[in-house]
């Protein structure tokens, strides 16, 4: 069988497949065009974000069986197209919690201790000590939103620190696993109002679609700080922006934009919020478990 791979995946992903004999074509900056034209001659693809698998390319498939995405989101693939052509579509999307989780923690911490200020300012040739008095989070309230993968992840470690959890989900969460945590589940406005550090953890979609607007910041604690990694768009950008300048809240750190990369230019400019490139789940180890789990998931699909 022919895998066609079309995004840069982890070397040990095209091992694997190679020791199973496959035959495998690895085109990581492969076009539209030229996939189009060739992806007749596969039986499965497997591709990261880059790829769009349209329903175009779906149908130029006339051999695939399987598609496979290392990593989480399934947005760039035509789902409905490939359902209705039989193709299996797999994915791992627990590839990336423990890097999205390191990354909110160091988040809490940059935020806390004004890190990034002080790494410019340092750089700029001052020594601003005095102005940098921050805060521990040991003893402070963590407001998890979404208690899936991630939201677990963060609890625990943050729990590991000291912080006391207060968590929102649709789902109700049962006691024996909230008291693991150390956790209590609330209401979304009661996490808002009591926490010092709210994280989002919820999927993407139309139900959370500005989950989070002015009506939620405002309900916020002035010294409180708000960290996305979930999804853009379940911030209103705008009225984040409009929180950040008029110190509704102290702060904000986001991994994930409404628009990526990022056309706001006023929240590119503010110094109370730190951005990083939707990096959630840009280290080695994850990307290696994106790979093999879904190549080994792709094998299985193949082989029905
Ligand atoms: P998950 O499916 O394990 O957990 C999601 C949780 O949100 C579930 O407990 C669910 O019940 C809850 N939920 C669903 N709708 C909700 C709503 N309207 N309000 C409150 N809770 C709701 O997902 P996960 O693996 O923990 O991922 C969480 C988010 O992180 C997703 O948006 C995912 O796309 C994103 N993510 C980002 C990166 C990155 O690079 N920044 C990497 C991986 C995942």
């Amino acid at each position: 069988m022919k895998v066609l791979v079309c995004d840069p995946i982890d070397e040990e992903g095209i091992k694997m497949l190679k020791e199973k004999g496959f035959e495998v074509d690895y085109k990581p900056s492969i076009t539209a065009q030229e996939l189009k034209n060739t992806v007749a001659s596969y039986d499965a693809l497997l591709v990261r974000s880059r790829t769009k698998v349209t329903k175009e390319i779906i149908e130029a498939g006339k051999n695939l069986k399987a598609i496979g995405r290392a990593g989480v989101g399934l947005d760039n693939i035509d789902l409905d197209a490939a359902k209705a052509k039989g193709i299996k579509v797999v994915n791992a999307p627990e590839s990336l919690t423990q890097s999205v989780i390191e990354l909110v923690i160091g988040f809490m911490v940059a935020l806390s201790r004004y890190m990034c200020k002080a790494d410019k300012t340092m750089k700029e040739g001052k020594w601003l000590k005095t102005e940098f008095i921050g805060h521990e989070l040991y003893g402070k309230t963590l407001g998890v939103v979404g208690f899936g993968r991630i939201g677990r992840g963060v609890a625990k470690v943050a729990r590991s620190i000291g912080m006391k959890i207060l968590v929102y989900d649709v789902v109700q969460v049962d006691e024996k696993t909230l008291s693991e945590y150390d956790a209590k589940q609330v209401s979304l406005e009661e996490v808002l109002k009591n926490s010092d550090f709210v994280t989002l953890h919820v999927p993407g979609g139309p139900q959370t679609y500005h989950l989070i607007d002015i009506s939620k910041l405002k309900l916020m604690k002035p010294s409180a700080f708000l960290i996305n990694t979930s999804r853009g768009n379940v911030i209103k950008e705008d009225d984040l922006v409009y929180a950040l300048k008029s110190k509704m809240i102290a702060g904000a750190a986001l991994d994930v934009f409404e628009v990526e990369p990022p056309g706001n230019k006023e929240l590119l400019s503010l110094d109370n919020v730190i951005l990083t490139p939707h990096i959630g789940g840009e280290t080695f180890e994850a990307q290696r478990l994106a790979a093999t789990l879904t190549v080994s998931r792709l094998i299985e699909a193949l082989k029905q």
